[in-house]
């Protein structure tokens, strides 16, 4: 099997997951998709679709049963897992839906974290730490613990800890999930700026205009891809004439919602 080529982030090849529990659970049964760098994509399924067996192949926290995974060009099931671990560290983000920040360290304390495992200076982590917390707005809250920042503040600090080691790619596991519309607003606009500056995305939601913000949603069902479907050009000159301004309104067709 041939490596993606090198502007693909994360490549799946008839990626398959079979839980054994008595009759075999096809968790994720042959899945084949590119997430190319600088991408964002959206992932939408009912429950029980696959997408957190998706999200952790992906994000390298477990391997497949049958198929390939490829994170940054390297085959995640033919590695042991210390490298495995090492890959995790070093190319993935990954943004849960509870923030699950250190509540005793600061915000830059909490950004910094995963470089201490890296063997980063005291002086570079704390430099790295602050220079990301200021690009997701938060520069004047770095000694704040986060018992004293808002749930929209403290989803900002675990995308900047998540961000901090430069991964390839940005996981989020219904980022919004637990944040009040204005807030989620607030996150969604951050991760269009993150696109922006060229990072790699992939979210899962079950909200459908939030994943409209993405250039495109793969829709899962029964562990395989059901279908592809592109909103970078239905919606994304929308979302550019709107930069800047509110966007409380515009939103057509919102009558295609999968019900969570
Ligand atoms: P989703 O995130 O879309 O709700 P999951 O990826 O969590 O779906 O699960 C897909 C299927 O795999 C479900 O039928 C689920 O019950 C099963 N499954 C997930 N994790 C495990 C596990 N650790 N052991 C056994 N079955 C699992
Ligand atoms: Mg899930």
């Amino acid at each position: 099997m041939d490596e993606p080529p090198e502007d693909v982030a994360v490549a799946l090849v008839d990626a398959r997951k079979t839980y054994q529990l008595g009759e075999p659970v096809h968790a994720l049964d042959g899945v084949t998709i590119d997430v190319p760098r600088g991408s964002y994509t959206a992932v939408m399924g009912p429950s029980g679709s696959g997408k957190s067996t998706l999200m952790n192949l992906v994000g390298c926290l477990d391997t497949p049963t049958d198929g390939r995974v490829f994170v940054d060009g390297e085959d995640v099931g033919a590695m042991s897992d210390r490298e495995r671990t090492r890959l995790r560290g070093e190319e993935v983000g990954f943004v849960f839906q509870t923030f699950n920040l250190m509540p005793r360290l600061t915000a830059v304390e909490n950004v910094a974290l995963p470089l201490v495992f890296q063997g980063v200076s005291r002086e570079e982590r704390h430099e790295r730490a602050a220079d990301i917390l200021g690009r997701v707005g938060l520069g004047d809250r770095l000694e704040h613990a986060p018992n004293e920042l808002s749930g929209g503040q403290r989803q900002r600090v675990a995308i900047a800890r998540a961000l901090v080691n430069d991964p390839a790619i940005l996981l989020a596991d219904e980022p919004t999930g637990n944040l009040d519309s204005e807030t989620g607003a607030n996150i969604l606009d951050l991760f269009d700026e993150l696109k922006a500056e060229g990072n790699t995305l992939v979210m899962v939601t079950h909200e459908r205009d939030v994943a409209e913000r993405a250039d495109r949603i793969v829709h899962l069902l029964d562990g395989t891809v059901e279908r592809v479907e592109s909103v970078a050009d239905q919606v994304g000159r929308q979302h550019e004439a709107q930069a800047g301004e509110e966007h409380d309104d515009a939103q057509t067709g919102e009558d295609g919602g999968e019900g969570a």
